[in-house]
C-alpha cells in the first residue's frame, strides 16, 4: 500500500511516499481504508525525533494519527464493527487492564500506544486498528472533518467537560486560537457550553477568524499585552478557567489572569516544557493546575455524537493529497495557519 514514512528523523525532506506492507488485523482488530488523516503536532516531533520521540531504525514508521476511513476487513474475534462502516479512528490504543482501564479512566492509562509514534500510523492507505478505537461516524459527515478530531478535541473535552467543569455562566481564556487545539477550544466553550470566550493570537487576521468562530474577545498579543486586557474585559476580576497548550511562553501572564479559584488547564507545551510556579499565590489564591493529556473513550463517544448531530464543525486550513506530506508538515512548522491540516487518499 502507499504511505508515508520515515527511515530516519530529520527535517520535512526525510518523509518519504511509498509502498509499504498491506497490514493485517490480529484478533480484535479491523481493517480501515483511510480516507483522510489530519496531521499533529506530534507527527512533526515523531519525524524530527524530538521531545522523547527517538526510535530506532529499521524497521520504518508509518507516521499519522489521527483518521477516518471506511472499515473493510475484520480480525477473527472482531464483532463489535461492521464492514464498510464509516468510522473515526481515536489514535491512542490503551491497554484495557490496568486499574484505570479497567475503571473507565484509560485517558490514565499509562501502557498504551500511539498511533505513528509507538506503533505504524494513518497516513498511508490501510491501518489496522483495534476496533474499541472506532466510532461509527454518520453518511452526511465528511472524512475531511472527522478525522480532525481525536488529538485536538479529546484534550479539550477532558479539560473543559470534566478536569476544569467549565460553566456557562463562567469566562473562559483560550491561549493561542490558531491551533487545532485553540479552534476547538473556542467552539467547544462557546457551542456546547455557552460561556464567554476571551482568545489570543497573534495577527489581526487570526483574530477575525477567531471572532467567527464564535470568540466574545481576541487579544492580539503581539502588541496587546495579555495579563492587563483580561482585566479590562472581566471588570479587574480575571478568567473562571484557562485553557493553555501553548507552555513556558505565556503560563505566567495567563497564570496571573485567573481569578480566586479559577482553573489553569494545560494539554500541551508547544512554546517550552519549564516555567516559573509562585507557589505563594497557587494557595493564597486556591488555584487549581491540571494537567490533560488526549481523553477517555467515553470522552471520544460524547465527541463523536456532537460530530454526527451536527454541533461541532472543525476548522480545517488546508487539504492536502498524502503525497504532499512534506509540504504540510513544513506549513505546520511555518505557524501561518489556522486550524487543521488534511492529507486525503
Ligand atoms: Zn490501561
Amino acid at each position: 500500500m502507499k504511505s508515508i514514512f520515515i527511515s530516519r528523523h530529520g527535517g520535512p525532506e526525510v518523509i518519504q511516499f511509498d509502498e509499504q506492507p498491506d497490514p493485517k488485523p490480529s484478533y480484535r482488530e479491523v481493517i480501515v481504508s483511510i480516507r483522510a488523516t489530519a496531521i499533529n503536532r506530534l507527527d512533526t516531533y515523531v519525524r524530527a525525533g524530538v521531545r522523547g520521540q527517538r526510535r530506532n531504525f529499521p524497521p520504518p514508521l508509518i507516521l499519522g494519527g489521527d483518521a477516518s476511513g471506511i472499515v473493510v476487513e475484520l480480525g477473527k474475534n472482531a464483532s463489535k464493527v461492521n464492514l464498510n462502516q464509516r468510522v473515526l479512528i481515536n489514535p491512542r490504543i490503551t491497554c484495557g487492564l490496568c486499574e484505570f482501564c479497567s475503571q473507565k479512566e484509560d485517558d490514565l492509562c499509562q501502557n498504551f500506544h500511539m498511533l505513528g509514534s509507538t506503533r505504524n500510523g494513518s497516513h498511508a492507505e490501510y491501518i489496522s486498528i483495534p476496533e474499541s478505537n472506532v466510532y461509527p461516524i454518520n453518511s452526511n459527515i465528511q472524512f475531511d472533518t472527522a478525522a480532525t478530531l481525536p488529538t485536538t478535541y479529546l484534550p479539550v473535552w477532558n479539560m473543559l467537560m470534566r478536569k476544569t467543569n467549565l460553566h456557562s455562566n463562567e469566562t473562559v481564556l483560550v491561549l493561542s486560537s490558531s491551533a487545532g487545539v485553540g479552534t476547538a477550544a473556542v467552539e467547544v466553550s462557546k457551542k456546547i457550553i455557552g460561556a464567554k470566550v476571551i482568545a489570543t493570537t497573534s495577527s489581526d487576521e487570526k483574530a477575525s477568524k477567531t471572532l467567527e468562530l464564535g470568540a466574545d474577545h481576541v487579544i492580539n498579543y503581539t502588541n496587546e499585552d495579555i495579563h492587563k486586557r483580561v482585566l479590562e474585559l472581566t471588570n479587574g476580576r480575571g478568567v473562571d478557567v484557562v485553557v493553555d497548550h501553548v507552555g513556558a511562553e505565556f503560563f505566567e501572564t495567563a497564570y496571573k489572569s485567573l481569578r480566586p479559584g479559577g482553573r489553569y488547564g494545560i494539554c500541551g507545551v508547544t512554546s517550552g516544557y519549564k516555567t516559573n510556579l509562585q507557589m505563594g499565590t497557587l494557595f493564597a489564591r486556591q488555584l487549581g493546575i491540571h494537567g490533560v493529556f488526549m481523553g477517555s473513550k467515553k470522552d471520544m463517544e460524547q465527541i463523536v455524537e456532537k460530530l454526527n448531530d451536527g454541533t461541532i464543525q472543525p476548522t480545517i486550513h488546508q487539504v492536502f493529497k498524502l503525497e504532499q506530506a512534506q509540504l504540510a508538515h513544513k506549513i505546520m512548522e511555518e505557524r501561518t495557519f489556522f486550524g487543521k491540516l488534511i492529507l486525503t487518499n
